[in-house]
């Protein structure tokens, strides 16, 4: 392919078409093809780009013609994947990044400066607390931590110099459901921003952008791969949010997602929904058979009517959840007696595989936190999180209940 034709067979596409449901924009948008016509979408696995003449080099470098410069800046495999990403969510802008962390750490330090305050819901994974409790602080940066699902928290945490909002629901690992719309205009009226990871509910179940949100960040590492192969990040917002507080971060840092692993999401996206509905599926014949079990004490389902937010759940989300939280009775030593009958089920700290996955927290995502503050977020020594496989559903009940058997 000559280089010079480049411009002329690429037909990027800077914004999302919203021209089709869902589930067939995440099988065709954003694709882009090569002057060889391939049906599925090509690995340009390449650092750079080459360009036919001087005066090219100098046009695509000076003017915004949208080619490729650099694969730290854009890449076609990494442009097809947030675009489409950007279609399914109905954002207008997108960016991938190398992992969530690096999603969630750009989307979170963007907005902020020196002097300026952020207010998070308690309940987050361990890393993304780290970021806001510990690495913030060093460059003047304060924050306020509240429990999400107490609007009032919110509220009174609001200082004159509240810039940014920050949450995940449902919650890692105890599934609370925050009122996302609510804390969005509690934000909005603070003249702060609110980013969602939505990681655990899926771009399938919930919108955020569409609830109020500002930005919406997912680890691709987990549904979006889906088997459980690359890391991978990204996060969608307004074309201006993009430009105001992330473009410039992701291209000079250089959090970049590598093109192979671009290629691998948007293999995974095309399955994406029929993953989801099928996990889903899964985790509410889990969450049905565990609870009320004797030796469960406690379980806690997006899609059960018990759940203690269950009114959020109906308002803001479209199914429940591919994850199941449950207290195994008899705290620590049992819960490892039931990991460790399980014949299917693997032990992990990961979610959103093909395979069904137990992770324990207090031991591992929440290990940093004291038991004081475990406790604080209900993660108890007896906490399980399952997240369900793709595997029969029937295997998979039977594998936990036979499991609780070792109790
Ligand atoms: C896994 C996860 C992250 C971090 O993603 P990585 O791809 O592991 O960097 C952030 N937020 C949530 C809710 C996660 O589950």
């Amino acid at each position: 392919m000559p280089a010079s034709d480049q411009d002329s067979d690429f037909d990027i596409p800077s914004r999302p078409e919203r021209a089709w449901r869902p589930e067939t924009e995440l099988v065709h948008a954003g694709t882009l093809r090569s002057p060889f016509g391939e049906t599925s979408e090509a690995l340009f696995l390449t650092q750079g780009f080459v360009y036919g003449t001087a005066e090219e080099c100098e046009a695509r470098f000076a003017g915004p013609d949208g080619g490729f410069l650099y694969s730290r800046f854009s890449n076609p495999t990494v442009a097809m994947f947030e675009a489409r990403m950007a279609a399914y969510e109905g954002a207008e802008a997108a960016r991938a990044t190398a992992s969530g962390m690096a999603a969630v750490t750009a989307a979170l330090v963007g907005p902020v400066k020196a002097g300026d305050h952020v207010v998070a819901a308690k309940a987050l994974f361990g890393s993304c607390r780290w970021v806001i409790e510990d690495y913030l602080p060093r460059f003047g940066v304060s924050s306020t931590l509240v429990d999400g699902c107490d609007l009032d928290q919110w509220r009174d945490a609001v200082r004159p110099n509240t810039k940014l909002f920050f949450l995940e629901s449902p919650t890692n690992p105890t599934l609370e459901v925050i009122d996302i719309a609510a804390v969005a205009g509690i934000a909005h009226a603070a003249g702060a921003v609110l980013v969602v990871d939505n990681v655990f509910a899926t771009a399938l179940w919930q919108s955020p952008l569409t609830l109020g949100a500002d930005c919406v960040v997912y680890s691709a590492t987990k549904h979006i791969d889906g088997q459980g192969r690359c890391m991978g990040g990204i996060i969608l917002a307004s074309e201006k949010f993009i430009q105001d507080h992330v473009h410039m971060l992701l291209r000079q840092t250089g959090p970049c997602l590598s093109p192979f692993n671009a290629w691998v999401m948007l293999k995974g996206l095309e399955t994406l929904s029929l993953r989801i509905e099928r996990q889903t599926a899964t985790a509410a014949a889990v969450a049905d058979a565990l609870a009320g079990h004797p030796k469960i004490a406690r379980l806690v389902y997006p899609g059960r009517s018990d759940h203690p937010q269950a009114a959020v759940v109906r308002k803001q989300m479209r199914g429940g959840s591919t994850l199941v939280a449950f207290d195994v009775a008899g705290g620590k030593a049992a819960s490892f007696r039931f990991m460790n009958a399980l014949r299917l089920a693997k032990i992990t700290n990961n979610l959103g595989d093909s395979k069904s996955l137990v992770t324990h927290p207090a031991i591992t995502t929440h290990q940093r936190l004291s038991a004081a503050e475990r406790a604080e977020l209900g993660i108890g020594d007896g906490l399980i999180r399952f997240s369900a496989g793709l595997e029969h559903q029937d295997d998979v009940v039977a594998d936990l209940l036979e499991a609780l058997k070792a109790v």
